[in-house]
C-alpha cells in the first residue's frame, strides 16, 4: 500500500507539473493569438420556441493553437482575464461579432448577437467607447447588440459596474445577466442591477423531473417575468425539458438541440436549412 502511495504522489506530481507546463505555454502563445488570427468566433443560435423562430446568437470564441489544437474557452479565458489580454481580445470580440451580425441583417435576419464580457473589462472603463465605435462602424441597430454579464462580477465595485450598464444601455444595447442561479446573490442583485434579459443555467434546465428544480425553475421563470425580464434557457439538449420550459414561460432556448457553436460558413448552411 505504502508502494502505490508513493508512486501515486509522482504521478500526481508529474500530471501537476504538467499542467503547469501548458499554461506557461498557452500563457506564452496567447499573446500573438489575435495578431495570428488564430481566434475566431462561433455563434449558437438561441431558438423562440412561440414563435418559432431564430431569436439571436451568442458568441463563443475559440482558439485554434498551432500545436495544440482547439483549446477551450474554458481554459484560455481565464488566462486571457489574468494576463490582461481579454481587453484588447473582447474588443475584438464585440466589434467582430457586430459586424457579422450586420452581414446577416443585410441578407433580412433581424436576430440578436450576445457577446460575453468578464470583470476585467470593466476596469478598464472603456467599454462604452468600444460600443458606440462597433455600432457605428457596423450600423448594427443597437437593440440587436445584447452584452452578457455574470452576478458574480457585480459583486464588487457594483456601483460603478452598474454605471457602466447603465450608459451602454442609453445606446440602445441590452443587458443579460448569464448562467443566472449559479452564483450567490442571484435575488439580491436583480433589484439593483439594470438588465434586460436572465439567462437560466444549465444546471436547471436539464433534468426537470425532479420535484424541486421543477419547483425551482417555476419560481425563477415567474420571478422574471414579474420583473418583466426575457428568459433564456442555457444549455438545452432534449425535447423533454423543453416542452416542460416553455409550459413554464420560457420562451427562448439555447442548446445543442437547436444547434452547436457554428462558425460563419457554418451558420449560413444553417439559416439555408431553415428556409427549406
Ligand atoms: P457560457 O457563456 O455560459 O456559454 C455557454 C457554454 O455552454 C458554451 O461553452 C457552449 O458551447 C456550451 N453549451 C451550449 N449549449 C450546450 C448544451 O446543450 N450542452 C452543453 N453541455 N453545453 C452547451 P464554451 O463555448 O466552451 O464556452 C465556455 C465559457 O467560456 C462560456 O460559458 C463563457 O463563460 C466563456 N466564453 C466564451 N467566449 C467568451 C468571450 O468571448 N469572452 C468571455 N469573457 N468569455 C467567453
Ligand atoms: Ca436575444
Ligand atoms: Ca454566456
Ligand atoms: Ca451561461
Amino acid at each position: 500500500a505504502k508502494q502505490r502511495g508513493s508512486n501515486s504522489y509522482v504521478i500526481y506530481n508529474e500530471e501537476l507539473g504538467k499542467r503547469k507546463t501548458r499554461k506557461l505555454k498557452l500563457e506564452h502563445d496567447l499573446h500573438q493569438a489575435l495578431v495570428k488570427n488564430q481566434l475566431f468566433i462561433t455563434y449558437q443560435p438561441q431558438w423562440n420556441v412561440v414563435d418559432n423562430q431564430l431569436s439571436g446568437f451568442e458568441s463563443l470564441l475559440r482558439w485554434k493553437h498551432p500545436t495544440k489544437g482547439l483549446v477551450s474557452p474554458a481554459e484560455f479565458i481565464p488566462i486571457a482575464e489574468e494576463t490582461g489580454l481579454i481587453i484588447p481580445i473582447t474588443k475584438w470580440v464585440i466589434e467582430k461579432a457586430c459586424h457579422q451580425a450586420r452581414l446577416w441583417y443585410d441578407q433580412g435576419w433581424s436576430q440578436s448577437i450576445a457577446v460575453n464580457l468578464s470583470i476585467r473589462i470593466f476596469q478598464n472603463g472603456q467599454l462604452f467607447s468600444w460600443v458606440e465605435e462597433a455600432l457605428g462602424k457596423s450600423g448594427l441597430p443597437p437593440h440587436m447588440l445584447e452584452l452578457e454579464i455574470t452576478e458574480s462580477m457585480v459583486m464588487r465595485n457594483m456601483d460603478d459596474i452598474i454605471r457602466q450598464l447603465e450608459d451602454v444601455r442609453q445606446l440602445g444595447v441590452r443587458i443579460s445577466l448569464d448562467d443566472f442561479g449559479t452564483g450567490y446573490s442571484s435575488i439580491a442583485v436583480l433589484d439593483r442591477i439594470p438588465i434586460d434579459c436572465l439567462k437560466l443555467d444549465r444546471l436547471f434546465t436539464n433534468d426537470l423531473e425532479t420535484p424541486n428544480k421543477h419547483a425551482i425553475v417555476k419560481g425563477i421563470i415567474r420571478m422574471a417575468k414579474s420583473l418583466k425580464l426575457d428568459i433564456v434557457a442555457e444549455g438545452v439538449e432534449h425535447q423533454e425539458p423543453i416542452d416542460i420550459l416553455t409550459t413554464l414561460g420560457c420562451d427562448v432556448m439555447q442548446g445543442y438541440f437547436y444547434g452547436k457553436p457554428m462558425t460563419p460558413p457554418e451558420v449560413s448552411e444553417w439559416l439555408a436549412d431553415l428556409k427549406n
